[in-house]
């Protein structure tokens, strides 16, 4: 089972991505994830990474493409994954598509999690992460039992500099330029499924779940 998620940030596809990886017992893989592994660890990369993140821009190419595929190459992830964050333009899903047919694989859906901008600035104004593990939050839709803490390992939530309004409007501007195009590619390759986002989360899920077991 490979996946790819597509959505605009906040759209919930992160968490929609974690879920499937639980249920069918595939890695979530996210890019974002990666690069703020990076941030936190102080390495090279994610000193580069932070500038263009904290504006809401894409981080280049070049610092993301061989990251990601490299990371589809580990053992765990032979019997599939549900990539969330990448790809997120045309180059990077030609690239990918590339280096999956070199060892004879393919993408099995691309999974399109609708939901108009109106919703996604105020869902991202709520959204929390935390500090030690990135586990993610929404102050409404998503409370943590610990309150400001996090459920997982009890360290600080915060509001991500890239949830910030003035970040989540640049963001989104990006997605509709460079990352909705993947929307009519992959409906050419005849594997994009779309499910409603505005949906309760666990709706959602189900709505994906169905899609999946067909
Ligand atoms: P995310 O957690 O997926 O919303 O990603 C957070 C930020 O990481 C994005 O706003 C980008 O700056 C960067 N990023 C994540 N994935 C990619 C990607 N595939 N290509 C370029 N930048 C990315």
């Amino acid at each position: 089972m490979k996946i790819v998620m597509l959505g605009a940030p906040g759209a919930g596809k992160g968490t929609q991505a974690k879920m499937i990886a639980a249920k069918y017992q595939v890695p979530h893989v996210s890019s974002g994830d990666i690069f703020r592994a990076n941030i936190k660890n102080g390495t090279e990369l994610g000193k580069k990474a932070k500038e263009y993140m904290d504006q809401g821009l894409l981080v280049p190419d070049e610092l993301t493409v061989d990251l990601v595929i490299d990371r589809l190459s580990w053992e765990d992830c032979k019997n599939g994954y549900i990539l969330d964050g990448f790809p997120r333009t045309i180059p990077q899903a030609k690239t990918l598509d590339a280096a999956l047919e070199k060892i004879g694989e393919h993408l099995d859906y691309a999974i399109d999690v609708d939901v108009p901008d109106e919703n996604i600035v105020t869902r991202m104004s709520g959204r929390r992460a935390c500090v030690g593990c990135g586990a993610t939050y929404h102050i409404v839709y998503n409370p943590s039992k610990k309150g400001e803490n996090c459920e997982v390992c009890g360290e600080q939530l915060i509001l991500r500099d890239d949830d910030k309004p003035e970040t989540v409007q640049k963001r989104l501007s990006v997605y509709h330029e460079q990352t909705q195009p993947l929307i009519d590619y992959y409906a050419g390759q005849g594997i994009l499924k779309s499910v409603d986002g505005t949906q309760d989360m666990n709706d959602v899920f189900a709505a994906i779940a169905a899609i999946l077991e067909a």
